[in-house]
């Protein structure tokens, strides 16, 4: 494979943002940051093996889900994505015809948020395949919605539903089989694709003051990272949890209670906000059909994060991990 080649297949034919003054092609990208904006900026690095196998995922849903994955941090902070950069190392056990399958896979999530391909990377490695994605974001020069800004008081949403990505991943693994294949295929679509909030990070990003996290590492890890931040405690009732039709359907005959609380990778947003700014965004969101949910309130009286059991008992979330549930 030629690199030259190579990187010319990678240019786009047009480009949607107008400050784009030097692309791809030059030693470096050149754009004008937008007036009163601040750029928001983040990494996420996808290796071959851990973080996906080529024996489960096409190249196109590999690339969509490693520019997911940026999108949904820039969601968390608030931000409107522009640019992504792309940084490769290619074993020889990968194709050209599947390396281009990549960035279609990106292209596709790209071209629904006019992002542009700004530039990156292409080197030839001997073992696994690795892809870095920088995404490059854009948020009003007041917008912040970081973890610290948790306080006593405050209502605990989310938004979509959760526990969706596990469940497809177990799916996938052969762990978990289902009566119902729409079902199957739903969950593992949320696996593979899922969508970056970044329209409910927009809103969350208008309000007063917002504390905001992307589910990552699961719901429990992600509260744990507020609660720690702001130094609060946290409580979440068990009854709350949004919670797929198709999910409702798996728990018939299996604990998803793990997969709920501990699952991650759904790319949900969850954060905390003042009652009245809750009643807000639930507005504004309902006028847009965004799912948001309430699903528990911040406290100071408490250090720890707390799951309410549907039988009203109390227990401790730990961050992560398998946690054993009494009846
Ligand atoms: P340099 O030697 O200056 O680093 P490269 O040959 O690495 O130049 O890259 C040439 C051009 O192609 C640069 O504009 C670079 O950003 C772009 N490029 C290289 N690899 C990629 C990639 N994987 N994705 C997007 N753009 C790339
Ligand atoms: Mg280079």
């Amino acid at each position: 494979m030629d690199e030259f080649d190579f990187i010319n297949k990678l240019k786009p034919k047009q480009l949607f943002q107008k400050h784009v003054k030097v692309g791809i092609g030059d030693d470096a990208a050149v754009y004008e940051p937008s007036v009163n904006m601040n750029q928001v900026v983040c990494v996420d690095t996808m290796v071959e093996g851990v973080h996906f196998l080529k024996s489960l995922s096409t190249p196109t849903e590999i690339g969509y889900k490693a520019l997911a994955v940026n999108l949904s941090d820039l969601a968390a902070m608030g931000a409107i994505p522009r640019y992504y950069l792309v940084s490769i190392s290619i074993p020889s056990s990968w194709r050209e015809e599947e390396l281009l399958g990549i960035f279609k896979g990106m292209e596709e999530l790209a071209e629904a948020y006019q992002m542009d391909l700004l530039g990156g990377d292409t080197v030839s490695t001997h073992d696994k395949l690795v892809i870095t994605v920088t995404v490059i974001g854009e948020a009003e020069s007041h917008v912040q919605t970081l973890r610290k800004q948790a306080r006593d008081g405050d209502i605990v949403f989310v938004t979509g539903t959760i526990g969706d990505s596990a469940a497809g991943l177990a799916v996938l693994l052969n762990q978990l089989t289902l009566e119902n294949e729409m079902f199957e295929k739903y969950l593992i679509h949320r696996h593979k694709r899922p969508t970056p909030q970044i329209r409910a990070g927009r809103l969350i990003s208008t309000l007063h003051r917002a504390s905001l996290n992307d589910i990552s590492d699961g719901l429990a890890s992600e509260l744990h990272e507020i609660a720690e931040a702001s130094q609060v405690g946290i409580m979440i009732n068990e009854v709350d949890l949004p919670i797929s039709e198709e999910l409702l359907f798996v728990k018939k005959t299996t604990d998803i209670n793990n997969w709920v609380l501990f699952g991650g990778e759904d790319f949900e947003l969850v954060g905390t906000t003042s009652q009245e700014s809750w009643d807000e965004l639930k507005r504004a969101c309902n006028l847009e059909g965004i799912k948001m949910t309430k699903i528990g309130v911040v406290s100071t009286t408490y250090s720890d994060v707390l799951l309410k059991r549907k039988n009203d008992h109390i227990m401790k979330l730990e961050k992560s991990g398998y946690n054993h549930f009494k009846k």
